[in-house]
């Protein structure tokens, strides 16, 4: 069989690849610490299990209308304008089987072959071959020599006639940054003076720690709200990742074009999911304070442990439950291991910890760890990074 090329060039997800190779070991009996996958520990808040289950015993178990349920639309319109002051209309907002799907289908919608989408480095894993399974050209912005804040000059530069999207993604997975005020405004100013569309990836907007992640960039330059779309979900704030459930809001011309789109993949996320949603957006405002606090004491107790370690070099995070780190110094010709992605599978096999190569994210010579488990395995997991870099 002959598989598409465009299938052959894409590199498989290194996140969910790293948190499998963990679970397999696990699976042979190794007392395994993964650091890998960005996931909530919890379980879902109780008001979003109590929806689902109520949906199921009454019957809600059928197809929705592709874009999901206009109660659900409307719950998702409600938090953006308690949260942010923004106010969407149903039809500008979509529902989907994750963030993930509807990032997938934005670039399905916004790019032609050849098209240019300017992403910033680190970058999460997926955006680059979500880019490039639409033929379209992902145009890399380092951002380490600013401390991993995008630099709007060095963007603006970029931008050719080929540039039709940028994604921004803040609070910032794989660093943890939250990016400031200023350069928010510069970037969506940028985009907007351009006509490129702002893919804005806020799916960790609730967990911040020490920094306020308001006012919003459509606070900031409200002016570009026909070309911003927002990307969020209930996976991460409110610890429902297994239940598939995103959604998006933005100017109605492209939520209309990406519900087309939907309709041909899943048609709706489940229906169950949808009500889970209902239920955590509505009622579960003190499940995600509490969650936040408890990744603020992990963020605090992880990188007093990592501090520890000498040679290496952390930058320090206030958004989003992961660390991003520097290896440079461990790493190279001559060194034990020439490559993140050779220091990752070493550990994992090891050490039996599991961590996600820089590589993935475009930053080679770094590693990720996720603080999403608990105080337990972060002291276990810090000990044997230590101990194996030792
Ligand atoms: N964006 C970012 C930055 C993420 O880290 C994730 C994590 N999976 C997603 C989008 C997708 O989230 P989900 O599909 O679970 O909603
Ligand atoms: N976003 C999470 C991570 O980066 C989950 C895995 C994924 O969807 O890539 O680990």
């Amino acid at each position: 069989m002959k598989l598409s090329e465009r299938i052959v060039r894409m590199a498989p997800s290194a996140t969910t690849a790293m948190a499998a190779k963990a679970k397999e070991l696990k699976d042979q009996g190794r007392p395994v610490v993964s650091f890998t996958t960005g996931e909530p520990d919890f379980n879902s808040p109780k008001a979003a299990r109590d929806y689902a289950v109520r949906a199921m015993d009454e019957g809600q178990t059928h197809y929705t209308v592709n874009a999901g349920m206009k109660e659900l639309r409307q719950a998702a319109a409600d938090y953006y304008e308690r949260h942010f002051g923004l106010r969407y209309g149903v039809n500008e907002v979509i529902t989907g089987t994750g963030a993930k799907q509807l990032l997938y289908e934005a670039m399905g919608c916004l790019v032609n072959p050849g098209d240019e989408v300017i992403l910033f480095a680190p970058a999460w894993v997926s955006y680059f071959e979500q880019v490039r399974l639409f033929d379209g050209v992902p145009v890399i912005q380092d951002t380490q020599a600013t401390g991993c804040i995008p630099d709007p000059q060095q963007f603006e530069k970029l931008i050719t006639d080929k540039t039709v999207a940028v994604v921004l993604n803040n609070p910032n997975n794989p660093t943890g940054m939250v990016y400031p005020h200023d350069v928010l405004e510069k970037i969506t100013r940028i985009a907007l003076k351009h006509g490129i569309t702002l893919i804005n990836d806020e799916i960790y907007e609730r967990l911040v720690y020490g920094v306020s992640f308001t006012p919003h960039l459509l606070q900031l330059v409200p002016e570009a709200r026909d070309f911003v779309l927002n990307i969020n979900g209930v996976s991460k704030s409110f610890a429902m990742t297994g239940w598939r459930l995103g959604y998006a809001l933005g100017p109605e011309k492209l939520i209309k074009a990406m519900t087309s789109m939907q309709g041909h993949i899943t048609s709706n996320t489940s229906s169950i999911s949808q009500w889970a949603a209902m239920g955590a957006l509505k009622e579960s405002e003190e499940d995600v304070e509490r969650m936040r606090k408890v990744f603020e004491q992990r963020r605090a107790l992880v990188l007093r442990l990592l501090a520890d370690i000498p040679g290496l070099s952390v930058l320090e995070p206030s958004g989003a439950f992961y660390v991003f780190m520097d290896l440079s110094a461990f790493l190279g010709e001559g060194k034990k291991w020439a490559t993140d992605v050779d220091f990752c599978e070493a550990i994992l096999k090891e050490k039996a910890l599991g961590l996600v190569p820089g590589t993935a994210f475009l930053s080679p010579g770094h590693v990720r760890l996720s603080y999403s488990c608990s105080e337990e395995q972060i002291v276990e997991g810090v000990r044997r990074l230590k101990e194996f870099l030792a």
